[in-house]
């Protein structure tokens, strides 16, 4: 999905500079595997509750690939 269909689909953006991190949580199962993952990425308490530049491309894509309802998406800029 582009970022164009992600939106319309009711997901919300967090901007960041390499990747960018998107969340509907309509979808989300509230499994915990993002906040568990990387705290410092994924922070409840926190607003914005994603700071997509908190840890390594890697790391982040890596995780969002494991959410398990497609809540988390995200887009890796060119
Ligand atoms: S990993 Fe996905 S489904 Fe689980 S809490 Fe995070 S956004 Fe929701």
């Amino acid at each position: 999905m582009n970022e164009q269909e992600l939106l319309a689909k009711g997901y919300r953006k967090y901007m960041g500079k390499e990747v960018d991190v998107f969340f509907n949580g309509k979808i989300c199962a509230h499994s915990g595997v993002c906040v568990k993952g990387n705290p410092e990425v994924f922070n409840l308490d926190r607003k914005p509750w994603i700071l997509a530049d908190n840890a390594t491309k890697e790391d982040l894509t890596a995780l969002i690939d494991k959410c398990p309802s497609g809540a988390l998406k995200y887009i890796v800029k060119e």
